[in-house]
């Protein structure tokens, strides 16, 4: 028993490193310089360069520059598989703005991420069990905003939603009027992006700005039948592309800058706050502190699963930022 334990406390909540490789974007000369290095033989281990002073640390794995798409997606495919067993499962990307969070959950055409090959996987999973099971997966897509939830699916994506406590007295938590569209095929998920794309409120000129500023979730809910037994189960696997963890200047913003660095802030803050409490098994999670963590709450605790992906630059102008990423990640393992 005892050794189930340690195993479940080890499974269920797993922080791993994606360090991006270096582009031509990041400039030239010595800003640009190489800051992170690796260990040959044990790949859960990053050496930051941090002012003239190596600083290491342990995550579960951390994937070089050199690591795929697919090498990345090898590695969490188990534990998207098991939200069709009925698991609650959370990935979240966090880092600092050009990190590589989008390129890690969205991904390129050429090189989709985590988003289109867990959706792939899942419809291919479904497929081979059809003859004994019925599934329908659904998706909806959301973001946080200011710690305002908004429907990116919806007919009123301007429109900010509750999130309420199930009235069947379960406890769960439940968004009325969150859209949830059924989808069956690649095409399917595609058109459903790209709607979801089109309606992200932004009041910036780019839609990078814009994103680098909120929450985008997808959240995926598959839904059984055992035609033998009839018994149902429901898993829900939410992919999380976090805000910016960058520290905004406190001199420099003002306005409603200031206010949008104060909640995102405050809600990477309570996320970290939450797994750590999880990962400690602190009787008191505070879940209500902020949106992000009061909506996924049932997804984060109980046997559900986490994982937490830190995106991290490694050029040598943000090795401040990096500093700051890698001790939320040490934080939270
Ligand atoms: P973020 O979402 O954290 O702001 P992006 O995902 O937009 O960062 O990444 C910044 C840039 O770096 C993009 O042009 C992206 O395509 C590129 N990039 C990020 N990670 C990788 C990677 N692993 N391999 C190749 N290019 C990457
Ligand atoms: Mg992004």
């Amino acid at each position: 028993k005892c050794h189930n334990e340690l195993v479940r406390l080890k499974g269920n909540i797993r922080v791993f490193g994606r360090v991006r490789p270096i582009t031509t974007e990041d400039g030239e000369g010595p800003e640009a310089a190489n800051s992170v290095t690796f260990d040959p033989d044990d790949d859960a281990i990053l050496h930051l360069m941090h002012k003239g002073k190596q600083v290491s640390f342990e995550l579960d794995k951390v994937f070089s520059p050199q690591a795929t798409q697919q090498d990345v997606f090898q590695e969490v495919q188990a534990l998207i598989t098991s939200c069709i067993d009925g698991y609650n499962v959370c990935i979240f990307a966090y880092g600092q703005t050009g990190a590589g969070k989008t390129y890690t959950m969205e991904g390129t055409p050429e090189n989709p991420g985590i988003n289109q090959r867990a959706l792939q996987l899942l419809f291919s999973e479904v497929q081979r069990k059809a003859s004994d099971w019925g599934y329908t997966i659904t998706v909806s897509v959301a973001e946080i905003y200011n710690e305002a939830l908004r429907d990116l699916l919806g007919k009123e994506p301007q429109e900010k939603l509750d999130i309420k406590l199930c009235p069947d007295g379960s406890g769960q938590l439940y968004v009325p009027g969150l859209t949830e569209f059924q989808v069956q095929s690649v095409e399917d998920i595609n058109k459903v992006f790209e709607f979801g794309h089109s309606n992200r409120v932004t009041e910036y000129t780019s839609l990078n700005e814009h994103s680098s500023r909120s929450h985008a979730l997808l959240i995926v809910t598959v839904r059984g039948l055992d035609y033998s037994t009839g018994l149902r189960t429901t898993g829900k696997l939410n992919l999380v592309d976090l805000a910016g963890s960058e520290r905004v200047g406190r001199s420099g913003a003002e306005g409603s800058r200031l206010r949008e660095a104060q909640y995102i802030n405050k809600s990477l803050s309570a996320l970290g706050d939450v797994i750590y409490a999880l990962r400690a098994r602190q009787g008191h999670v505070p879940f209500r502190n902020s949106k992000l963590t009061y909506l996924l709450q049932d997804s984060l605790s109980g046997d559900s699963k986490t994982l937490m992906m830190v995106q991290v630059s490694p050029v040598e102008k943000n090795t401040s930022e990096t500093l700051c990423s890698l001790k939320f990640a040490e934080r939270v393992r």
